[in-house]
């Protein structure tokens, strides 16, 4: 069962085969721990154990609710609007990332 009422803002159905990183730690020379991606338009950001909380801080600014993990083997998503995990079958793929610079 899911409570989130945002699933109708996914655009991404399918995950990019490999990303070089936060986007946003990338170009400020900052480190992340855990990526995640934005269902709305595709930006990765990075997870609220990292210093900077990309993912979160995108959300925050363009309204784009959900993210989903890029972790390996994870699949689950995240609404920020209702604080919620669920899986969004719609979603193909599995990205390939590079390591965390935090380790
Ligand atoms: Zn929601
Ligand atoms: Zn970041
Ligand atoms: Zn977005």
């Amino acid at each position: 069962m899911t409570s989130c009422a945002h699933l109708d803002t996914v655009r991404l159905t399918r995950l990019p085969e490999s990303v070089l990183g936060c986007e946003e730690c990338l170009a400020t020379g900052g480190k992340w721990l855990h990526l995640r991606i934005c269902l709305e338009c595709g930006r990765v950001g990075c997870c609220d154990d990292s210093p900077n909380r990309h993912a979160r801080a995108h959300a925050g600014s363009s309204a784009h609710p959900l993210i989903r993990s890029l972790e390996p083997g994870e699949d689950w998503s995240w609404c920020f609007i209702d604080n919620v995990a669920l899986l969004i079958p719609g979603v193909q793929g599995e990205t390939r990332i590079p390591p965390s610079p935090l380790g």
